[in-house]
C-alpha cells in the first residue's frame, strides 16, 4: 500500500505529443519530474490525429476512397518514430490492423465501428512514446472495462479496479514507467470502446482511482486552470488552487480545460490533480484538491454550436409534468444533453449541443405531440462567480435569446459569431 501511495499518473494530451520535438520534451519532463517512485503515463493521440481518424472513418463508412488520408496518417507516425530513432517495424502491426478494420467495415453500426477505428490514434501514439521513454507499453483495452455505449463507454468501476490492480501490482510498477492509452476501453466481449472526445483526462482519473495514486498531473499548453480560454478571452487569470467542486462545475458548464468526468473519481479518493504547462514545467500551475477559498475571480465559459429548441403543447395546454417527462425521455433517447432549460406557461425551451442527426430524431419523436421551433448556430455563455462588471462586459452588444441567473452563475444564449 505504501508503494501505491506514491504512484503518480501523468497525462499528456495531443498538443504535448504533436511531433518528435514535443515527444522529446515529454521525455525530458518524465526524466526530470517523474520520479522517484512509480509512474503511469497516459497519452492521447498525436496532435489532431483523432479528427483525422474521424474523417478517414467517415470516408470509409460512406464507401469513398480513403487511401490517401490513410497513407498520410501512417507516414506521419512512421516519420516521427524514425526521427526518434525507434525500430523501423514499431508500428507495422498497428497500421496493418487499422487497414484491415477499414477494409472490412459493415454498413450498419456506425458508432460501434467508429470506436474500433478511432482508437488507433492512442494506440499509435503510445507505441511511439513508450519507445521514446524505453518504457513498458500497456494495452489498456482489456483493463478499462465499459459497457456497450459506443463512443461514450460507461465504466464498470469494480471490474476495472480489479483488472488494473491485477495487471499493475506494485512489483510491476516498480520496474519503471508504464505508458498507456487515454480515451479507450473495452467491453467484456473484447470490443474496443471510447470514452468520449477529450476523454484521456478521464482515463488518468480512472487509473488514479483504481490504483490508489498519490497525484495526477495533466500536462497542458496553458499555465494551469485559467478563468477563461486564452484563445477566446484576453487577460486570463490562473487559479493557483481550486476545489474539486468548483472545477466540476466549470467543466460541467463547458470549460474545455479538463474533461468533466475527471474530477469525481479523484475527489472521492482525495487524490490531488495538478494542471501544469509542458512548456514551463517549473512553473507552479494549478492544484485542484479539497480546499477552501474565498471568492474566486469570475470564470468565463463559451460553448459554440448550440441549438435552442422550444416545445409547445399542441392544444396550448400548460407544460405539465407529463409533458416534461415525454420531452426528457426523448432527449435522453436521442442522447442530446441539456445545457440550459427554461419553461413558461405554454412552452419549454432547452439549449443543447447541435447535432443535425440527433435533432432530426428528436423532431420525429415529438412532432406529433408538440409544436417545435428551433434555432441553430447559437452560443451559450456562462459566467461563474459573476459580478455586475463581468456581466456588462460579456453581454454588451449582444441580443440575448435566453438568460438565467442563479446565485453563482449567469448564463445566456445568443447568436454566434459576435466575437
Ligand atoms: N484523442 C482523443 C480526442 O482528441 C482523446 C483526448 O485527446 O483526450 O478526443
Ligand atoms: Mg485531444
Amino acid at each position: 500500500m505504501q508503494q501505491a501511495q506514491s504512484l503518480r499518473i501523468y497525462k499528456f494530451g495531443g498538443a504535448s505529443v504533436k511531433d518528435a520535438a514535443a515527444i522529446r520534451n515529454l521525455s525530458r519532463i518524465v526524466r526530470a519530474y517523474g520520479g522517484p517512485g512509480p509512474l503511469v503515463v497516459v497519452v492521447s493521440a498525436m496532435g489532431k490525429t483523432t479528427n483525422a481518424l474521424e474523417e478517414l472513418y467517415q470516408l470509409a463508412h460512406a464507401g469513398q476512397d480513403y487511401a490517401a488520408p490513410l497513407a498520410r496518417l501512417g507516414a506521419f507516425h512512421q516519420a516521427v518514430a524514425a526521427d526518434l530513432a525507434l525500430a523501423a517495424d514499431l508500428l507495422t502491426d498497428l497500421l496493418t490492423q487499422l487497414e484491415d478494420r477499414l477494409a472490412t467495415l459493415l454498413p450498419a453500426d456506425f458508432d460501434r465501428q467508429y470506436d474500433q477505428v478511432v482508437s488507433f490514434g492512442e494506440l499509435l501514439a503510445t507505441r511511439i512514446v513508450a519507445g521514446a521513454l524505453q518504457a513498458r507499453w500497456l494495452d489498456c483495452r482489456p483493463l478499462i472495462r465499459t459497457d456497450h455505449t459506443w463512443r461514450e463507454g460507461r465504466l464498470d468501476w469494480p471490474t476495472t479496479e480489479r483488472l488494473l490492480r491485477a495487471a499493475l501490482p506494485a512489483a510491476v510498477l516498480a520496474e519503471g514507467p508504464v505508458v498507456t492509452q487515454g480515451f479507450v476501453g473495452g467491453t467484456a466481449s473484447g470490443a474496443t470502446t471510447t470514452l468520449g472526445r477529450e476523454g484521456s483526462d478521464f482515463t488518468a482519473a480512472i487509473l488514479a482511482y483504481c490504483l490508489g495514486a498519490g497525484s495526477v498531473t495533466i500536462w497542458k499548453d496553458v499555465a494551469g486552470l485559467l478563468n477563461a480560454d486564452p484563445k477566446i478571452f484576453p487577460d486570463t487569470v490562473r487559479y493557483p488552487e481550486i476545489s474539486y467542486q468548483e472545477t466540476i462545475e466549470m467543466a460541467y458548464y463547458g470549460a474545455s480545460v479538463i474533461h468533466p468526468k475527471t474530477i469525481k473519481p479523484l475527489a472521492v479518493r482525495g487524490i490531488p490533480l495538478l494542471v501544469k504547462s509542458f512548456l514551463e514545467p517549473d512553473a507552479e500551475g494549478t492544484r485542484i484538491h479539497d480546499c477552501r477559498h474565498g471568492l474566486l475571480v469570475p470564470a468565463f465559459i463559451r460553448k459554440t454550436e448550440q441549438c435552442l429548441v422550444s416545445f409547445e403543447s399542441k392544444e396550448l395546454d400548460f407544460i405539465s409534468e407529463e409533458n416534461l417527462e415525454v420531452i426528457f425521455g426523448a432527449l435522453a433517447q436521442v442522447r442530446l444533453k441539456i445545457r440550459l432549460m427554461q419553461n413558461s406557461a405554454i412552452s419549454f425551451s432547452v439549449c443543447t449541443d447541435f447535432s443535425a442527426y440527433r435533432l432530426q430524431r428528436l423532431l420525429e419523436l415529438l412532432r406529433g405531440q408538440f409544436t417545435i421551433h428551433y434555432n441553430t448556430g447559437l452560443e451559450l455563455y456562462t459566467i461563474k462567480n459573476y459580478d455586475a462588471a463581468s456581466i456588462r462586459r460579456l453581454t454588451a452588444g449582444r441580443e440575448l435569446l435566453l438568460e438565467q441567473r442563479t446565485r453563482q452563475t449567469f448564463q445566456f444564449v445568443c447568436r454566434g459569431g459576435a466575437g
